[in-house]
Order: structure tokens, then sequence, then C-alpha cells
């Protein structure tokens, strides 16, 4: 299908296609708008069912980038790299020696960080073929893994949540169920439980769910029934499409917001949510910290106040969106979307 007829196609401005035989790189970097600033978005490695799945994503992640990033106040706009996983073994090195060539190419309408499937380490690679990276451990603005700022980020947006769903301004006692324990959800777990939080957990990693039950005293659930645990929150950090026609009558929540990107399978799922008097936190607002902290390490002098005002930033815009969507009587999905549409649209001027 050409790019132009798939569902996920917002006039992105450039949609760039790479592939390297020697290297095994197939990559789609998806630029969908750079009116704020050059596009800024994560990479992804993946392995995905056919080029098109990838095109997809790319053309999704990369709109959202757009929102997230207009959203968390940052001079960038949207972008996303996604990578199709070379099938059976490869030279991981040799892979991103190539994806760096190609960012580079681009000559900086793309900077890049880590995402799902990759590390800091692979980032080093990049960078040994571009500047246009970040999320790296070493250099003069390093700011590292910018999953733990994610976290802090949907730790204190969830307090935002807490105060209008449960009308409690604490966590103590708030019963959540994260779904994935990777780089962002363990880290939220640690927070939520040194808030004094109870914790359900699931993931199809055995190791970090029992290293959660051990460390946190969480309660471990299956990953089909995470979605129906009699708790306050749910909260998803695993991928996309949480919130779907099967998941959503399983909700026993009254909030969902966690760190997982695209959280509604479709666009739907947001009026149905408010139906059910369910509160959602937009993803592209909660977990916008790690964009924030690749955002200081990109301007070059990487200052830990200016993250913690930005993050400070993303609570207030949350309570903005529940209190706009209270009084329009609208879900918080179509609002944000609104808000950052007029946020990209009020930098063109
Ligand atoms: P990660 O790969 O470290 O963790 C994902 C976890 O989800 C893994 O432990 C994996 O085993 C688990 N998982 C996968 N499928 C699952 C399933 N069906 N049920 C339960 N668990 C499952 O990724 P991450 O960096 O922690 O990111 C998590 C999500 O947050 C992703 O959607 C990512 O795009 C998004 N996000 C991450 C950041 C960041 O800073 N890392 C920033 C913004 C958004």
């Amino acid at each position: 299908m050409p790019v132009f007829d798939s569902l996920n196609f917002d006039d992105h401005e450039g949609v760039h296609f790479f592939s390297d035989d020697a290297s095994g790189l197939k990559t789609i970097i998806a630029v969908h708008d750079t009116t704020r600033g050059p596009a800024a978005g994560g990479t992804r490695l993946w392995t995905y069912d056919n080029p098109q799945a990838a095109i997809d994503d790319a053309l999704n992640l990369s709109r959202a980038m757009s929102y997230k990033n207009a959203m968390a106040d940052i001079p960038f706009g949207g972008g996303k790299g996604v990578i199709m996983r070379p099938s059976g073994d490869f030279d991981r090195k040799a892979l991103f020696e190539s994806y760096g060539k190609a960012i580079e190419s681009l000559g900086g309408v793309y900077c890049t960080a880590e995402d799902v499937g990759v590390s800091t380490a692979d980032m080093e690679v990049v960078r040994t073929q571009t500047a246009y990276v970040a999320g790296l451990d070493t250099g003069t603005a390093a700011s590292g893994d910018p999953s733990p700022v994610t976290a802090e980020g949907v730790f204190r947006g969830l307090h935002v949540a807490a105060k209008n769903a449960l009308g409690q301004s604490d966590l103590k006692n708030v019963r959540v169920a994260v779904q994935g324990l990777g780089h962002v959800g363990y880290s939220l777990c640690e927070k939520l439980r040194r808030a004094g939080a109870k914790l359900w957990v699931a993931d199809i990693n055995e190791q970090a769910v029992l290293k959660a039950e051990q460390e946190l005293g969480a309660v471990i659930v299956s990953t089909n029934e995470i979605y129906a645990q009699d708790v306050d929150i749910f909260a998803p950090c695993a991928l996309g499409g949480a919130i779907n026609s099967n998941s959503i009558d399983q909700l026993k929540a009254k909030i969902i917001g966690g760190a997982a990107n695209n959280q509604l399978a479709t666009a739907d799922m947001g009026a149905a949510l408010r139906e059910r008097g369910i509160l959602f936190c937009p993803d592209y607002v909660l977990n916008g910290g790690g964009i924030i902290n690749v955002a200081a390490e990109l301007s070059g002098r990487y200052n830990p106040s200016w993250v913690d005002e930005k993050l400070n930033g993303l609570c207030q815009t949350l309570n903005d969106i529940f209190k706009t969507a209270e009084q329009e009587n609208l879900p918080t999905s179509i609002v944000a979307d609104r808000m950052a549409r007029q946020r990209i649209q009020t930098a063109a001027l």
C-alpha cells in the first residue's frame, strides 16, 4: 500500500526509507512536523510482520511525537525512527553505524534517542556517525537513558490524576496495576511503592515480575488478567493498543495512566473510557519526561532544573486537559489532540 494511502498518514513532511544489505538495515524515519523545530523522537528496533506494519508504526509514532513535544513545550517537532529487526543473528554495531549514517544524511531534520529495543550503547554507536543523537552515557551534556525521567513524569502526572479522579493528593494505598516492567515500568513501580501504593504487575518476562514481587511486594498477575484487576489505576507500560475493544470492558480502574505510546487502539476508545467514567491520561502528555530529558541534552548544556520545571509544566498541562474535558464534556484524548494542534499552529505564526 502506498504511504499516502495509509490511515496513519497525516500529511507527514517526509518519510525516509533506508536499506543497507551489508548491515541488514531496513529503516523508516518519519518526520511528521518541524514547525516547532527539528523533529525529535526515539528509535524503535522491533520485529515487524511486514514492511507496511513498520511504515504504519513510524507514521503513527512520529505524529504522536509532534503532539508530545508540543505538550512538553520543547522546541522540537515530531519524528520517529523504526528499524525492522533483521531475522537471525546480526551485527548490532554495523546495524547502528549504518543507521547513524542514515540520520546524518538527513542533515539535522531528525534527532534521535532510545526507544523500545534500543540501548544507550546503541546510541553511542549512532554517535560515531552523527551528532543528531541524544540519550548518551558520555559527552558534555550526556543525560543517559531517558526512561527514569519518563517514569518520574508518569509518577507526577498520576498524582494529578489521583487528585482529579480519586480526590486524593498522594498515592498512599492507591492500588495500581502495571502492565510491562521494562525500563520505565519498573522504575515507575519503585516510585509508586515508595509513595505507599500497592502494586499488581504483569510482564511476559518472568524475571521482571519475580523481581517486582521480591523487591516491591507486588502481586504477580498473568498478562491476560492484568486489565481486570480491582485497582484504582491501570498503568500501560508495555506496547501500544492496551485499551481496545477486548480490554475496555474488563477494566475496573478509575484512571488509565502509563508510559506506553499510543495506548488507545482506536480513536473511539477515548470516548468509550469517558462513558465508563474512567479518566484517561493522554499518553503523549504523561510520558513526555523522556523527551524533555533528551531535549535538555540536545540543547548542548544539560540543566536538571530546566528538566524539573518542564516536568511540572506537564502536570499543569494534564490538569488543564482534565478541567477542559470536564467543562466541555469531551474525552481527554480529544481535548489533548486539540491543544497539541493549537500549540503547533501557534508556533507557525
Ligand atoms: P521496554 O522494552 O524496556 O519495556 C517494555 C516491557 O513490556 C518489557 O519488560 C516487556 O517484556 C513487556 N511486555 C511486552 N509485551 C507485554 C505484554 N503483552 N504484557 C505485559 N508486558 C509486556 O520499554 P520501555 O522503555 O520501558 O517503554 C515502555 C513503553 O513506554 C513503550 O511503549 C515506549 O514506547 C513508551 N515510552 C518509553 C519512553 C522511555 O523513556 N523509555 C518514553 C516515552 C514512551
